[in-house]
């Protein structure tokens, strides 16, 4: 067995739950190596979108164990419970009920919502051509930069350290077992074990080292709309018929982003991009295709206009879903990343495994299985997927 002190690359959220489930468990030395500020990457760009609609059991688990953080902490990282909704068509129905079947035997409060019912909930809304939706009544949204800077604070206090502007140029190793890292600037930090959190940038720092992190960067545009009225507190909506989701935005305003990960728009709107170099505004044809699908969804806006777009980028495994796990032939490394679009709502339950991972040797959590999140499987080609997906979803489900 190794030392206690632990290293953490990236103060994203996952970095930063991290931190402040190993500070909690007692760990005393931690440190949180950041290349630029508190939560500047993917989690800056994040929709903060909660709920439990997972395909894939283990994540769905993580997602419902992180239900009461959000509901804990409420109006400090700006959640608005204000309930989710997922709609499917005819091909899909078949999927949802399956899928509702697994999350009420994992202990999720979700069921089939009538569709008048959901309707006098959502007035703007044209149900027309939805055959069937699930609604979860504790889902909604929050604001995933307080929810990073909140971890960060835990963490601190509890004896963490969190240094910014200080990127790691490589993880060392001596023989068998992980010694630190060493910085850009030259610097070297011992540490007895690292952990890498560090998004789509893990794969290089893990590659030095010839550990082959398969990831790419999926940009994923938005735009926010004026509904033209003030909107009252609205359920979030995944939409899988037109393959968009939707959630208020502020006052009057409504964000809308793109789930139809199959199409790919090409030039600047193209779906595979270098996470440093992308535009972070919406093609114009994606504006168009987008403000099509919300006129046909939500007819009922008296007066909606795009007030603007934006673009974040998602760090893709093959498979859509992250590694969590002790990698390469090195003792004391760890890798944490490749959340696409998830990594939000169940950065609380990672960071527990991570915990559960260094201090335990294994998930505490029969639902949450470790071997699920294995980087080996993408070598042997034992992919996590849902068993019950969504035609024309994608792999966000
Ligand atoms: C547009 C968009 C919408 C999303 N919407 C949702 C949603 O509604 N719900 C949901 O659950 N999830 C959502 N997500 C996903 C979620 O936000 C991410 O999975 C999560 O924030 C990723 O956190 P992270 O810590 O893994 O990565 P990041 O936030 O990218 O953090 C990684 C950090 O590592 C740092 N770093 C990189 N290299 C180095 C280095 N060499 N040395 C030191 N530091 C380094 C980076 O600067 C960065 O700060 C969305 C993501 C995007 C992009």
């Amino acid at each position: 067995m190794g030392g206690d002190r632990t290293v953490v690359v990236g103060s994203g959220l996952i970095g930063l739950s991290i931190a402040r489930a190993l500070t909690a468990r007692g760990v005393g030395d931690v440190l949180v190596l950041e290349r630029g500020m508190l939560a500047g990457g993917g989690t800056g760009k994040s929709s903060g979108i909660v709920r439990a609609h997972y395909g894939v059991p283990s994540i769905a688990a993580m997602a419902w164990r992180s239900t009461p953080v959000f509901e804990e902490l409420g109006a400090a990282v700006g959640f608005r419970q204000c309930g989710y909704a997922v709609l499917v068509g005819e091909e899909n129905e078949a999927s949802l009920r399956a899928n509702i079947a697994t999350h009420q035997r994992l202990g999720i409060d979700v069921d089939l919502i009538d569709l008048d019912r959901l309707a006098a909930m959502w007035p703007m809304m044209n149900v027309d051509d939805v055959a069937a939706a699930a609604y979860e009544p504790r889902g909604g949204f929050a604001d995933a930069t307080q929810l990073a800077l909140h971890f960060g604070q835990l963490a601190r206090a509890a004896g963490a350290r969190v240094r910014q502007q200080c990127p790691v140029a490589r993880i060392r190793t001596t023989g068998d077992r992980v010694t630190g890292v060493e910085l850009v600037s030259g610097e070297v930090v011992e540490a007895d074990r690292v952990v890498v959190a560090a998004g789509w940038w893990s794969a290089p720092l893990l590659a030095d080292l010839g550990i082959p992190f398969p990831v790419e960067g999926y940009r994923s545009e938005l735009i926010v709309v004026d509904a033209g009225e003030p909107l009252p507190d609205l359920p979030v909506v995944s939409d899988l018929v037109s393959l968009q989701y939707c959630r208020v935005e502020g006052a009057g305003q409504f964000l809308v982003g793109n789930s139809d990960h199959g199409s790919d728009h090409g030039g600047e709107g193209g779906r595979f991009v270098d996470p440093d170099d992308y535009s972070n505004v919406a093609a114009e044809e994606s504006v168009l295709a987008y403000a099509e699908k919300v006129l046909h969804r939500f007819p009922g806006f008296p007066a909606p206009s795009v007030s603007h777009s934006y673009a974040g980028v998602y760090d893709v495994p093959p498979d859509w879903n992250p590694v969590i796990a002790p990698v390469g032939d090195v003792a004391g490394l760890t890798l944490c990343a490749g959340f696409a679009g998830h990594g939000f709502k169940i950065s609380p339950a990672v960071g527990d495994l991570v915990a559960d991972l260094l201090l335990e040797g294994d998930s505490t959590d029969p639902d949450i299985p470790a071997s699920d999140f294995r980087l080996e499987r993408f070598e042997t080609g034992d992919l996590l997927r849902s068993p019950h997906p969504y035609a024309g979803a994608g792999e966000m489900r």
